[in-house]
């Protein structure tokens, strides 16, 4: 268990380092978010219960794309794995944010 939160902890790290992704983002990222064939991240919103209105829309508004970095690739293959395009990618997920 304790294993599994650290690991957790490092993705949401590297993910956060090699795309500048902010943590927000990289809570509610869906694995539909990845674009594997494009490489390409793109952030946009969300459902969440944990966020107002069951919604979390991010901060700039609109839809961005972020390049994938060849170190990041290996690591959004494995969490995206077996995963359903509506899942999250990050084990980690929103805790309740700010209005
Ligand atoms: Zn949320």
């Amino acid at each position: 268990m304790l294993r599994y939160s650290i690991k957790g902890v490092e993705d949401v790290f590297l993910i956060g380092t090699l795309t500048g992704m902010r943590p927000a983002e990289i809570f509610h990222m869906l694995v539909s978010w990845v674009d594997f064939r494009q490489n390409k991240i793109f952030v946009q919103a969300s459902l969440c219960p944990h966020c107002r209105g069951g919604k979390w829309v991010p901060k700039t508004g609109h839809y961005r794309g972020i390049d994938i970095a060849p170190d990041l690739l290996p690591i959004l293959r494995r969490l995206a794995r077996k995963k359903a395009d509506t899942a999250r990618v990050s084990r980690i997920s929103c805790t309740k944010e700010r209005p």
